[in-house]
């Protein structure tokens, strides 16, 4: 991010200066944010089809990039001031506290953990946890049936976990890099299920339609949330704002039915969730 040199900004720090106060945002009376910058970098994953996905042209779609860059307009910055960089479901917390991203849009679910390092915007989409297995596979018909089997999560998520300490069912967890890895491993006979969000599966699964089945069995909220700087109480009351107005605008449902309405219109969903408050703990 580039901080922004506007003229009230300008205008203090001369009084600052004419004063002999120090520049600092106390000057200013509000807190560094990321509002107060001219470029913003949103990081988004590269691997995950209808939600962010690699093009092949240097380009990066789907509907959490759609998402971003829609919240980036409403926070002021101008499409070509914005970039879409990619994260995996393991670095997200590090390169948001580097610095290196200042907002993430990732299937990046709130949790009390995440939460200690993170300031979560939304959610801007509640998805729920389901499970894909092989084709042929007809006897997983729910997560309970999951005992004992494989279940591959894409590293730093926490899917697999849901399963194993959440549901008590015994699972034998594997992890790959990713949730592509993860779809690799299935379709190779390396494991005998996926599990994690809906929307991802779905994703996956318009892709291969013939090679997967979708189990059907959704468990857990999964809340997304719009990642940002731990504290930047006034970057997530922003966010906030873009959420509702992309829910009463029409946006949200006009995104979701163009990425997921033709592979399942139940995950397109018209009102906007219950907001989890941008307080840092
Ligand atoms: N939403 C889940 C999580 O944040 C799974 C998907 C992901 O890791 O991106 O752990």
């Amino acid at each position: 991010m580039r901080f922004r040199h506007g003229r009230a900004a300008a205008a203090a720090l001369a009084a600052a200066a004419v004063i002999g106060l120090p520049a600092c945002s106390a000057v200013l009376g509000e807190e560094e944010s990321l509002l107060d910058a001219d470029t913003l970098t949103v990081g988004v994953k590269t691997d995950q089809p209808n939600l962010g996905l690699e093009d092949g042209s240097g380009g990066i779609t789907g509907f959490d990039v759609d998402v971003a860059f829609y919240i980036a307009d409403r926070l002021g910055f101008a499409a070509e001031d914005v970039e879409v960089t990619g994260v995996t479901s393991a670095d997200r917390e590090e390169k948001l506290i580097s610095g290196e991203v200042d907002m993430v849009v990732a299937t990046y679910s709130i949790t009390p953990a995440r939460k200690t390092q993170v300031t979560f915007g939304g959610p801007y989409y509640v998805a729920k946890q389901d499970v894909l297995v092989r084709a042929e596979d007809t006897d997983v018909r729910g997560v309970r049936d999951l005992e004992d089997r494989s279940v591959c999560q894409g590293e730093g998520s926490y899917s697999a976990v849901r399963i194993s300490e959440g549901l008590g069912i015994g699972i034998e967890q594997r992890e790959a890099p990713s949730y592509s890895a993860c779809i690799d491993a299935l379709r190779a006979g390396e494991v005998d299920a996926v599990s994690t969000d809906n929307l991802i599966l779905a994703g996956f699964l318009a892709e291969e339609p013939d090679a997967f089945r979708f189990v059907n069995n959704p468990f857990t909220d999964e809340k997304y949330g719009v990642g940002l700087p731990h504290g930047d109480v006034r970057a997530c009351e922003a966010v906030n704002r873009a959420i509702s107005q992309m829910y009463q605008d029409g946006t949200a449902e006009e995104l979701l039915e163009h990425w997921f309405g033709g592979i399942n219109p139940q995950l397109v969903v018209t009102s906007v969730p219950q907001f989890e408050g941008c307080d840092p703990t």
